[in-house]
């Protein structure tokens, strides 16, 4: 199977091609040729297997030139050994009446994101290998909070790559930037910018393009990648948890095989929302597939009216890792929705470079409308979200799946849909500890570090181990940089 650019579908490449070298060189992101479909009985094999055992089986069908031995391995690697705090790896869990909970925080930094950061580097530098790129990887990422961290766990003390992560000095939570100036292993560093996210994402891609520094880093055996959900390894082990959670609700009777299941996913970047479309597109019986988002509620309006409209005021929210105006995945499920036209994905895309806004045509609205629903809400709403699940049902949410949940209420209220619906739980509570124990009405809520504890008293529950444990980790990393002095840190860091 090769896979093609989303804006020149002659521009062809194998999958190690596409996951060694993240984007194409026409600016768009590599896509499978064709997406491949389940064999009829295979949700009945999935259903007795493990995490493990099922992500081999469906990341195999995409991984042509990959052998089964090396996946077995990186299936291990990545979700064996204690690295996820529940043997299920992601479980599902019953919230209330027809509401399932999927669970993605299992992971060493407690955020969806480690579903896909402890399996990417295995497969890249496979990959690297494959395409007989001999030189290190330095992967630099730009970061809002849980990417860096989800990357710099999976790719810390990981043979043949570097990693630095640069991130906004007041842009992130207490609890955040303890979990990565603590990182440990020998191949790390992190730096944080003064400024804001785009700051230190517009440092990274100008890095990305600085000669002087790739000539440097070339002199001594290296070149710089990227770890952000462009990449097709991201996307790809993100597709194995929405097949997961189908085969788990078969095995716990709550689904016959074929009855449908709709499924709400709080979204940023439209990385984890797009796995359960590609999920579907596989032949997991999934309905609606609902888009919640906060008060930058772009993808929104997209998905209600056809116009994508980044022209607006941006919001710094309770739920920063949805903050954001320009949801790069959104280009595949364009791709997939015109059946691969490339001149017509390129033509909105370069719409939104120059005039930050494009709409689609009636035949790609109608695709839109069949497969998905959308809806958004503010921080007071998330928070009497996190309240009343919390009181009703003594399940404690996020304040990422707090929107998710909100939307869903909206939805079924407007639509009346009795269909049964997974909700994408993508962060522990327990990271965002001010924000929710003062949805729970709690009247002096620790700001710090100290939230996990007082979230953990109040609630009965522990925190899970890795930010429990931060209290009394060693501080590794303070470096600050200006934004225009983000080489510097890399000379300092990497040469
Ligand atoms: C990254 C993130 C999201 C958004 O996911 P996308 O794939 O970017 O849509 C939602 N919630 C949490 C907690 C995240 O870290």
């Amino acid at each position: 199977m090769y896979y093609v650019s989303t804006r020149d579908r002659l521009r062809k490449t194998t999958v190690s091609g596409a996951i060694a070298y993240g984007l194409a060189p026409d600016g768009g992101l590599y896509t499978p040729e064709a997406i491949p479909t389940l064999a009829g009985s295979a949700l009945n094999t999935l259903k007795d297997m493990n995490y493990q055992q099922r992500a081999l089986y469906l990341m195999n069908m995409y991984l042509d030139g990959y052998s089964a031995a090396e996946l077995v391995g990186f299936c291990s690697r990545a979700y064996g050994g204690g690295k996820f705090d529940d043997p299920a790896v992601a479980p599902v869990r019953p919230v209330e009446e027809g509401t399932y909970a999927l669970e993605l925080w299992h992971g060493p930094t407690c955020a969806f994101k480690d579903l896909a950061l402890q399996m990417l580097p295995h497969l890249l530098t496979a990959a690297l290998r494959k395409e007989g790129e001999n030189k290190t990887a330095c992967i630099l990422a730009a970061t809002s909070g849980d990417t860096g961290k989800g990357a710099l766990e999976g790719f810390r003390d990981v043979p043949g790559t570097r990693i630095l992560v640069f991130y906004p000095k007041d842009g992130v939570s207490a609890v955040q930037e303890m979990q990565m100036n603590t990182q440990e292993g020998c191949n790390v560093g992190v730096c944080s910018v003064v400024g804001n996210f785009d700051d230190a994402q517009t440092g990274v891609k100008r890095i990305f393009s600085d000669p002087e520094l790739k000539a440097e880093l070339a002199g001594r055996g290296m070149f710089l990648s990227s770890a952000n959900s462009i990449n097709w390894g991201r996307v790809l082990p993100q597709i194995v948890y929405y097949v997961s959670a189908y085969c788990d609700l078969m095995k716990e009777g709550v689904l016959e095989k074929g009855d449908k299941l709709n499924v709400c996913v709080p979204t940023g970047n439209f990385g984890n929302i797009l796995a359960a479309y590609y999920a579907k597109r596989m032949g997991v019986p999934f309905g609606k597939l609902i888009c919640a988002s906060n008060r930058n509620n772009v993808l929104t309006d997209f998905i209600r009216t056809g116009v994508y409209d980044r022209n607006r005021p941006f919001y710094n929210t309770i739920s920063p890792s949805m903050d954001i105006l320009i949801s790069s995945n959104l280009e595949r499920l364009l791709h997939a929705l015109t059946n691969g036209d490339a001149a017509q994905v390129k033509g909105y895309m370069d719409s939104l470079a120059e005039h930050g806004r494009y709409e689609v045509s009636g035949g790609l609205r109608r695709n839109l409308e069949r497969d998905f629903a959308a809806g958004f809400c503010d921080d007071e709403e998330a928070k009497k979200t996190i309240a009343r699940v919390w009181n009703e049902r003594k399940y404690l949410i996020d304040p990422h799946t707090a929107v998710a949940m909100n939307v869903l209420e909206q939805y079924r209220a407007e639509t009346g849909d009795a269909t049964p619906v997974l909700v994408a739980s993508t962060a522990s509570p327990f990271k965002f500890g001010p924000a929710v124990l003062e949805a729970l009405g709690v009247s002096q809520p620790q700001q710090g570090l100290e939230s996990i504890g007082q979230l953990a008293e109040f609630t009965g529950i522990s925190a899970p181990a890795p930010l429990e444990n931060l209290a009394g980790k060693r501080i590794r990393f303070d470096r600050t940089v200006e934004k225009d002095h983000m080489t510097d840190a890399i000379r300092e860091m990497l040469l």
